[in-house]
């Protein structure tokens, strides 16, 4: 069983007017309410996956939050100087939206109850209301915090800072914690043994959905950026292109983040245009033209250039060459990617999975196939929710063990 990710993301509406703790658990209670009775004595083990770096500051005896939760894209630049002067250069955990930087500053802030203070990611939280022990996390959530997933222990830099204290033991993504308690289960009819597991982030969720489980395999995907991400026997870490690496069991999720992708296509087309003028666009035929699609100025990866302009011209009379051009581009910027975690020492890609908005185009993933020189094709599943309830199985295989 698992966190649907669009009840939970979409009650937002601002970030101070809602009782975001308060929606979260209802949302959660509603999931578990829609499970069919018939299946529910079946539910084995449940896992969630959460938004990274999405913080819960909570009373460590009670669980009950002492904070507003701090959101994955609130910056708490206030705490910058302080993370870098402790934090290796580049280190993860120098960008104010980090969960580290939430930390401090909420440490720098808030006087009363420090003692009895802990920090949470959201998953930890929404699972924490399902099995009740408090204080456990996954080394995915736990990455922006600054846990070292190489060594598997916080580094010495973090735990010699007072703060340190509020952070929550780490264990593998699919781990079980504990049964689901008592009352949650007699509620809804679940059975005594299900298990409730550590989870992992909405994106990693995603890529486990889509099953890639060997060093070589990638997901990239195609909704308003292009993200890639690639199964590595090796961890890669280059702040200069945001690439980082969370480790998945011994292996590595090496993946970056370019701004090309669907938000500059619907700047120029809509969704049925898009479809339309796809369908007319020969995949076999190498388009002349040389474009950069960005929605703005700046590109972060493979290229870091804050003040790269968009490139989109010359616009030839006809849409569907204009538009072969762009989806040619960005495959270009794709294989662009794929050839700098190389560079970087990543496993070399092998095969290539998609998701997003931009998967269903198959004139697009002919023309990708081509330009990657790569065997490409659509992810069976894409949901994180879908990659949540794998962890879930993996728990609970380990139960049985
Ligand atoms: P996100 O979750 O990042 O907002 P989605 O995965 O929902 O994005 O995908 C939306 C994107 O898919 C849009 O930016 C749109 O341009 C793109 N898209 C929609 N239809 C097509 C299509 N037929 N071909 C290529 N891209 C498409």
């Amino acid at each position: 069983m698992l966190k649907e990710r669009g009840n939970i993301r979409y009650i937002r509406k601002s970030k101070d007017a809602i009782d975001w703790i308060h929606s979260w658990k209802s949302t959660l209670l509603l999931l578990l309410e829609d499970v069919p009775f018939h299946l529910r004595q079946l539910i084995a083990s449940i896992s969630i996956d959460g938004t990274s770096a999405t913080t819960i500051i909570i009373d460590s005896t009670t669980g009950e939050p002492l904070w507003r939760p701090f959101l994955y894209n609130e910056s708490c630049s206030d705490a910058l100087p302080k993370v870098k002067s402790i934090a290796p250069e580049n280190h993860t955990v120098c960008a104010g939206s980090s969960t580290l930087c939430k930390l401090v500053s909420w440490w720098n802030v808030y006087d009363p109850n420090k003692d009895s203070a802990a920090l949470l990611h959201q998953a930890d939280w929404l699972l924490w209301l399902l099995h009740g022990n408090l204080g456990v996390t996954d080394y995915n959530n736990a990455l922006k915090v600054g846990y070292d997933p190489e060594l598997d222990s916080y580094p010495p830099w973090l735990l010699s800072q007072p703060y340190s204290k509020l952070l929550p033991s780490v264990k593998a993504p699919g781990s079980p914690i504990g049964f689901l308690k008592e009352d949650v289960r007699t509620q809804y009819g679940f059975p005594k043994d299900c298990v409730v597991c550590t989870g992992t982030t909405d994106s990693i969720a995603a890529f486990l959905a889509a099953r890639a489980i060997q060093p070589g395999k990638a997901v990239t995907s195609l909704g308003s950026t292009l993200a890639i991400k690639l199964l590595s026997t090796s961890r890669i870490e280059d702040a200069r292109y945001g690439v980082y690496s969370h480790r998945l069991d011994d292996k590595w999720l090496v993946g970056g983040a370019s701004n090309t992708g669907g938000a500059v296509l619907r700047q120029i087309f809509t969704d049925e245009q898009l479809q339309n003028l796809s369908e007319q666009i020969n995949p076999m035929k190498t388009s002349p033209l040389d474009y950069y699609p960005l929605p703005t100025v700046g590109e972060r990866f493979p290229m870091a250039d804050p003040k790269m302009a968009p490139r989109l011209h010359p616009r030839p009379e006809s849409d569907v060459e204009y538009l072969h051009g762009i989806l040619e581009s960005i495959a270009r910027i794709e294989a662009k990617a794929y050839g700098l975690l190389k560079d970087l020492g990543a496993t070399q890609v092998e095969e290539v999975f998609t998701a997003g908005g931009g998967a269903k185009n198959v004139k697009w993933t002919k023309i990708r196939k081509r330009v990657l020189g790569l065997p490409v094709s659509r992810a069976i599943q894409t949901e994180a929710a879908y990659g949540a309830a794998l962890l879930a199985l993996k728990g609970a295989q380990q139960c049985v063990q």
